[in-house]
């Protein structure tokens, strides 16, 4: 049976023991040595997933589909879908068929351009190069496996170009309702309420990772073998405050659109046995809770539909400018809090759980309607006149084509159909683009730049794809561009 003792359990420890030469005058027992996988395990299968969302669901299908048997999922909360499920679904990638249609010229080089320039160039241009290359194969084998988009793609929020994908139902759970059937059809088995706690390799940090460790749902510690590999599919860590404020302490106290399943458990699990990690403190933000409240209004996703203002009623930021560009901007408003306002064509567009999340704020003070600028600006507290200065100014640049903030002209459409819709834009945790760095093959790479055999990763868990800032689009691209191709890679194992 396994040992409760990780490599950060030890030096722990050793660490408290101090000089007291804990390390160098006691010998540990067998059974204690940190990395030491047990002779025996409870079960044995082909391959483990860890984690039942976008990109693990993505990556076991794959498997499957390329003859690839016996396949557990495990998942620690009691449903499946992870963030991927409650995210809007925005899927970047170029398509011939529908910019053709829309004349937006795009490319594969230019997804990647824009990617790599949208990070400052700290991502791994070879990761993004696989990602932007097969995120239209991605989407054609969603599409037969029964995915529906929507015709035209359009310009998210923080995406920077018009490629992003809408799902027909506008969220992320229309992935998982493609993906799940696939998996009853291959036999793929989910295994609910199992939360993997470590993993085990053949040596003490070296060696094929063979197995893991995790505790069921009766609360029972159970090992696993796997005997083809592991792929670590587990999310993010935003919904962890202790973990993201130790790479950036301004994230301490925020808002998190994360469910709280985003805790990075992997991260320093897969540390244990020698992985290493790139990118930790670059940590996205997106316009939502205001910290100290809970509900989330969301009227920011179509770039070209909305414009932010502060406290003083001013715009202060491009809204069509990078997430991180945003992001430092309302953390220096006073409170660290603006407003979104968008207009009746910009609340039509929205899909209908943002506008439901709209009317609900209405009552618990999140969100504000009316029929005149003025009256919304009062019922947000601000300076009418004010606010009625900004949206002329703004509506004048429209016209001329020139926005004062820098807003490209192609996402200038002016606020001006009544009713006007308004609500909180301050900063919620929202992605975390660090994590295990990886190859182009998937594999986990260790900490002496070597390949770990029996280890890959795919998702939000990985780090080194989105460089200092995410391109809005981006990371649901990134799990079934790489999910799948993961599948396929480990298929031929
Ligand atoms: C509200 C919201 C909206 C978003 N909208 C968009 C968008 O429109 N476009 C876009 O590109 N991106 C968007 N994102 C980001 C994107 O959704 C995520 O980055 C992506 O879905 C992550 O997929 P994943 O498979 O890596 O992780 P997840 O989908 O989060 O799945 C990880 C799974 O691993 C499980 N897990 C974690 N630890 C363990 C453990 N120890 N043992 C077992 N299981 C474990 C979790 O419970 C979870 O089910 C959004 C995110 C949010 C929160």
């Amino acid at each position: 049976m396994a040992t409760n003792l990780s490599r950060r359990h030890f030096l722990g420890s050793a660490a408290a023991a101090g000089t007291a030469g804990f390390l160098t005058s006691v010998s540990l027992p067998a059974s204690a040595i940190p990395c030491g996988a047990p002779t025996k395990f409870d079960e044995t299968v082909d391959t483990i997933v860890i984690g039942a969302g976008g990109g693990g669901l993505a990556a076991a299908v794959a498997a499957a589909q390329h003859g690839v048997k016996n396949i557990v999922i495990l998942e620690k909360m009691p449903f499946y879908g992870g963030n991927t499920q409650i995210s809007g679904g925005g899927f970047n990638s170029v398509d011939p068929v529908r910019q053709g249609r829309q004349k937006i010229k795009d490319s594969p080089e230019l997804h990647a351009k824009n990617t790599l320039n949208g990070g400052d160039n700290i991502a791994d241009p070879a990761l993004v190069k696989r990602m932007t290359e097969n995120s239209y194969a991605a989407i054609t084998w969603l599409q037969d496996m029964g995915m529906k988009f929507k015709d035209d793609v359009y310009q998210i929020y923080g995406g920077l170009y018009p490629r992003c994908h809408a799902p027909f139902g506008s969220l992320g759970s229309d992935y998982i309702k493609v993906l799940i059937p696939q998996t009853k059809k291959y036999g793929i088995e989910i295994r609910l309420k199992s939360r993997v706690c470590r993993l085990f390799r053949e040596g003490n940090l070296e060696g094929k990772v063979i197995g893991l460790e995790y505790v069921d749902a009766e609360g029972k510690h159970k090992t696993m073998k796997a005997t083809r590999c592991i792929v670590v599919a587990t999310g993010g860590f935003g919904a962890n405050p202790e973990m993201r404020s130790r790479y950036d302490p301004r994230f301490k106290n925020l808002t998190t659109t994360n469910l709280p399943c985003s805790t990075g458990d992997l991260i320093p699990i897969s540390e244990d046995i020698g992985a290493d990690v790139t990118g930790m403190d670059f940590i996205q933000c997106n316009p939502g809770c205001p910290p100290g409240r809970t509900h989330r209004v969301i009227m920011h996703l179509y770039a070209a539909n909305f414009i932010m203002v502060g406290p003083d009623a001013k715009r202060f930021v491009a809204e069509d400018s990078r997430r991180d560009v945003i992001r430092d901007a309302i953390l220096a408003l006073p409170k660290q809090t603006g407003f979104s306002i968008v207009d009746e064509r910009g609340f039509e567009a929205l899909n209908p759980g943002h506008q439901a999340g709209a009317k609900k704020g209405l009552q618990t003070g999140d969100a504000w309607t009316a029929n005149t600028i003025e009256e919304l600006a009062k019922k947000m507290g601000l300076d009418p006149k004010a606010l009625r200065a900004t949206i002329d100014e703004f509506n004048a640049g429209v016209d001329a084509k020139k926005d004062k903030m820098g807003k490209a002209p192609r996402n200038l459409t002016k606020i001006e159909r009544a009713p006007f819709w308004a609500c909180y834009a301050g900063m919620s945790v929202h992605h975390t683009m660090g994590g295990l760095r990886i190859n182009t093959k998937s594999q986990v790479i260790d900490r002496y730049n070597k390949p770990i055999e029996g280890l890959y990763a795919v998702g939000e868990v990985t780090g080194g794809i989105h460089g200092t800032n995410r391109l809005g689009g981006n990371a649901i691209c990134d799990i079934f561009s790489n999910g799948r191709l993961t599948g396929i890679i480990i298929s031929k194992l």
